[in-house]
């Protein structure tokens, strides 16, 4: 099994009945400005190399983004953000991502999400983070020779992410430590011939923490520049 044949199979998913309805849902509505679309509306798998070093963790496939183009953070302005800041830092092979087909490359990072299904007002319920579980956990199993740094994008990622990372073959701190910007981990590791691996914090790329400058440029690069140096990329 790889991260491509596992993509495949998420893609066929159909276990959280509202999600399935909202992802169907949403590509019949369809925003004006894209009604010339045939809308992905299918669970959109992790995006990036098999071997990457680092992982982007966010929260779920925004409705008119993902749910749109089959791709994660792609047609929509958390996309746009995320890229242009890995673009920035070499990590990217081009500053936009618009479309599947549109030729953007990751070098050694990785997207995925908790939750593979556009959730209306972009909020899954605790049930449905719990029933996608199961793909992150697999995901991860897969990434975890090469796996160094992990950065979970916002408070919803950081908490999905932790307690599979601490059965998935590292250690985690006790009390588990809150989500907050800039946040730093250290996770040894529980197995042998394992890498310790580094877990970031940072805030969304959402549009609201963009536009409002909650989370400025300078900030998101400095978290993923220094995800990546200790990623060795
Ligand atoms: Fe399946 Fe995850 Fe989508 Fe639920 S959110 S239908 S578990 S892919």
């Amino acid at each position: 099994a790889d991260v491509r044949a596992l993509g495949r199979s998420l893609s066929e998913c159909r276990a959280c009945p509202r999600l399935v309805d909202w992802r169907e849902e949403t590509a019949r509505v369809k925003r004006p400005a894209f009604r010339d679309w045939d809308y992905w509306a299918r669970p959109v798998p992790g995006f990036g190399p098999a071997d990457a070093r680092m992982l982007l963790v966010g929260l779920a496939p925004a409705a008119h983004g993902g749910n749109r183009t089959g791709r994660m953070f792609t047609g929509d302005r958390a996309g746009d953000v995320l890229v242009a800041a890995l673009h920035d830092l070499g990590l990217a092979s081009q500053p936009t991502s618009t479309h599947s087909g549109d030729g953007l490359q990751l070098y050694g990072v990785r997207f995925t999400s908790p939750v593979h299904c556009a959730p209306p007002a972009n909020k899954p319920t605790p049930a449905e983070r719990d029933t996608c579980r199961p793909w992150l956990v697999r995901e991860l199993e897969l990434l975890r020779p090469t796996l160094r740094t992990v950065v979970a994008l916002g408070a919803f990622g950081w908490q999905a992410v932790l307690p599979v990372l601490g059965e998935g073959g590292w250690s985690l701190p006790r009390p588990r430590p809150a989500f907050a910007h800039g946040a730093r981990l250290e996770l040894p590791p529980t197995r042998r011939g394992g890498a310790p691996l580094a877990v970031h914090g940072c805030y969304h790329v959402t549009q609201r923490n963009t536009f409002t400058g909650r989370l400025t440029p300078a900030m998101l690069r400095d978290v993923l520049r220094t995800a990546a140096l200790e990623a060795g990329l």
